[in-house]
């Protein structure tokens, strides 16, 4: 029996056979996913706030670039005074007309001129203004200050701006200090956070004003002083800082939200604001604004649109997607690893299973076997069982050293060849019996039993079967037959395979047509032989008459013991007529009748015997065994009655 690998239960398990690693990786690939959600987070977060940044910068320079357009207006104007001796109303409305500012550059509240009026010259100017068609006009707020300034010009003239006229923005301290700072540097200069004139009482905005200051022409403004003295008066702008911010921002910005402060973050300096800026912005960045003088602070802001925007469900998709897949991948692998597991425990089950088979196999009495099902019959497998048999263990047989069927018997191996061939032929089971001639010489007795097992196509496989040592029995058996056969005593068939043979004879006989004869045989005063001597000296002779009668006749005559010192010889093939039969029976009958008359030698006896001898012959199946035999015996009877020691041939007519 080949060797039975060792069940894989019993190794140790493997790195993907314990449950704790599929665990492992989920954590591991469930950490990695998170990381690169994080970092696709952070990514996106950097990306947003260098949006935001490029916003914010755009969005100052926009309004860097507008204030430099109003600059540019307001140095127009000083320009239009710098040029001309004297610029009237008429000539400032319609240098402010021609610049189309509502279209061009929105946002500006107006564009006008402040006149420096000396305390001395303020009655002489307030009357020659009054002269001009301004009855009411008069420098305001009222009180005794030097010098003025006054405005003079502002275009458009109209609405609001009409509230500014003949205004003082020198008595005003943030005013006065942005109008200063424009004639001493006699550049621009923006004023801090003021509320207009113009405003009124709803909508009230906060403001601020641009300045550029106009001098004299009376000489050169190198310096301050010069400057000081020569202050004629101001091209300046007022500005409402909401309207303005929203010409300049308009609907069109909606990603970013902006404060603007004058001087530093605070409500008091709120210039402007875009939206209500109590909602917590993603995004924010404070940006310093120097423009004019003062320092602005405009504080950006990301808008709900903006955040929206920039915000995207890619760190949220890779992190379901991401979570998704390790679930997948674990139960994959749990999956994998439980399967396996129970692969395993199949497979321990088969090995038991196959072990249990395999002890089962080896205590089957004889030899369970499997060979290929043609000849030379390979043995692909043999228990050990047959070593008992045949004296050959089973390695022999499975390498091939010893073929399968050559144990058996020659005088049996046609018959079992013959069997087995049929029964695979016919898919069949066989059962044969044969004697095997084991390694030592000795003959035993096999019983076989087995069975082809086919393909799809029912060609042959293999054949599976069991070989049972049946020797004893076979021995039990014949011993049966014998006691049933043959006579123990002298070892002669008895009368019932006297009978048996002498039937089959009859048979043969109607066919060849040739003759035979039965000589009946009964010993004279036999009895008087076990009387003077004993039975057991009668039995002597009994087993030397027997002997006597076998050496005297051919191998294929038959002598019979039919009971007591009754013994029948039946000859075959005597002859094809009744007459030439009686006649070599007759002659086999008077040799036989001489040697039996012979004294016997038993022990320190010497016995004198003599037998009566009744002889007919046969033919085919006219007559029955029984009846030839009762015949002979007849004959024998005459024998007796005639004085014995002789021969007597049967006679119908003797009926
Ligand atoms: P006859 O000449 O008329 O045949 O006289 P006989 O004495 O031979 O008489 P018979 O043939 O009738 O008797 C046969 C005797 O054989 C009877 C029996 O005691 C004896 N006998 C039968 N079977 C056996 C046996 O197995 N052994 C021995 N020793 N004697 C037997
Ligand atoms: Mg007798």
């Amino acid at each position: 029996m080949p060797p039975i690998d060792t069940p894989a239960s019993h190794d140790p398990p493997g790195l993907m056979e314990r449950e704790h690693v599929a665990w492992l990786t989920l954590g591991f690939t469930s950490l990695l996913t998170f990381v690169l959600w994080a970092f696709s987070q952070d990514h996106l977060a950097a990306r947003a706030e260098e949006r935001f940044n490029y916003r914010a910068e755009k969005e100052l320079s926009i309004l860097i670039s507008r204030l430099e357009a109003y600059e540019q207006v307001l140095l127009g104007g000083a320009a239009l005074f710098a040029a001309s001796t004297s610029v009237s109303r008429e000539e400032w409305r319609a240098y402010i007309e021609r610049l189309q500012l509502r279209s061009v550059l929105p946002g500006i509240q107006g564009t006008g001129f402040a006149k420096v009026v000396s305390a001395r010259e303020r009655i002489a100017h307030e009357q020659s203004m009054r002269a001009d068609g301004f009855g009411d006009y008069a420098i305001h707020p009222p009180g005794e200050r030097d010098p003025y300034t006054t405005i003079i010009y502002l275009e458009p003239f109209s609405g609001r701006n009409l509230r500014a006229f003949g205004y003082d923005m020198y008595a005003e301290p943030v005013r006065r200090e942005a109008m200063d700072r424009a004639r001493d540097t006699a550049a621009l200069a923006l004023s801090g956070r003021v509320t207009l004139v113009q405003e009124t009482e709803t909508d009230v905005q906060p403001g601020f004003l641009m300045y550029v200051p106009v001098y004299d022409k009376t000489g050169p403004i190198d310096d301050v002083a010069s400057r000081r003295l020569r202050i004629a008066g101001y091209v300046y702008s007022p500005f409402r800082a909401h309207d303005l911010m929203r010409a300049i921002f308009g609907e069109s910005n909606r990603d970013i939200e902006i404060e603007l402060f004058d001087q530093s973050v605070g409500a008091d300096n709120l210039l402007f604001a875009s939206h209500d800026a109590t909602r917590a912005a993603r995004h924010g960045r404070d940006l310093p604004l120097i423009f004019g003088g003062p320092l602005w602070i405009a504080r950006f802001r990301s808008s709900v649109e903006f955040e929206s925007l920039t915000s995207s469900q890619e760190p949220m998709l890779i992190l379901l997607g991401g979570l998704t897949l390790d679930m997948l991948l674990f139960l994959v692998m749990l999956g994998g690893i439980r399967h396996r597991r129970r692969m395993q425990a199949a497979a321990a089950q088969i090995a038991e299973s196959r072990d249990r088979f395999q002890t089962l196999v080896e205590n089957v009495p004889g030899s369970v076997f499997r060979t290929e099902p043609v000849p030379p019959w390979k043995a692909l497998h043999v228990s050990r069982g047959i070593e008992n048999l045949t004296g050959a263990p089973p390695e022999r047989f499975l390498s091939g050293q010893v073929g399968c069927r050559s144990f058996i018997h020659p005088d049996d191996a046609r018959q079992v060849l013959t069997a087995v061939t049929q029964a695979v032929a016919e898919h069949d089971t066989y059962n044969v019996e044969y004697r095997v001639r084991a390694v030592d010489g000795q003959v035993r007795w096999a019983s076989e039993r087995g069975r082809a097992t086919y393909d799809a196509m029912g060609q042959p496989q293999w054949i599976d079967g069991v070989i049972v040592d049946i020797t004893d029995r076979k021995i039990a058996e014949l011993a049966i037959r014998d006691l049933a056969f043959y006579d123990p005593l002298t070892g002669l068939p008895n009368r019932r395979l006297l009978l048996d043979r002498l039937h089959k004879q009859l048979a043969v006989s109607s066919r060849s047509r040739l003759y035979g004869a039965l000589l009946f045989i009964d010993l004279d005063k036999f009895k008087a032989v076990n009387d003077t001597l004993g039975h057991q000296t009668g039995d002597q002779l009994l087993t030397e008459v027997a002997h006597r009668l076998r050496s005297m006749v051919r191998e294929g005559d038959t002598v019979a013991r039919l009971g007591g010192d009754e013994f029948v010889v039946m000859l075959e093939d005597l002859g094809a007529s009744a007459d030439e039969a009686a006649s070599v029976a007759m002659g086999i009958g008077t040799k036989l009748i001489d040697n039996l008359a012979r004294p016997y030698h038993l022990g320190q006896h010497t016995v004198p015997c003599t037998p009566s001898m009744g002889l007919t012959t046969f033919c085919g199946q006219e007559l029955s065994a029984d009846e030839l035999i009762r015949r002979a015996d007849e004959a024998m009877y005459r024998a007796k009655a005639a004085g014995r020691n002789r021969l007597h041939v049967f006679q119908p007519a003797q009926r």
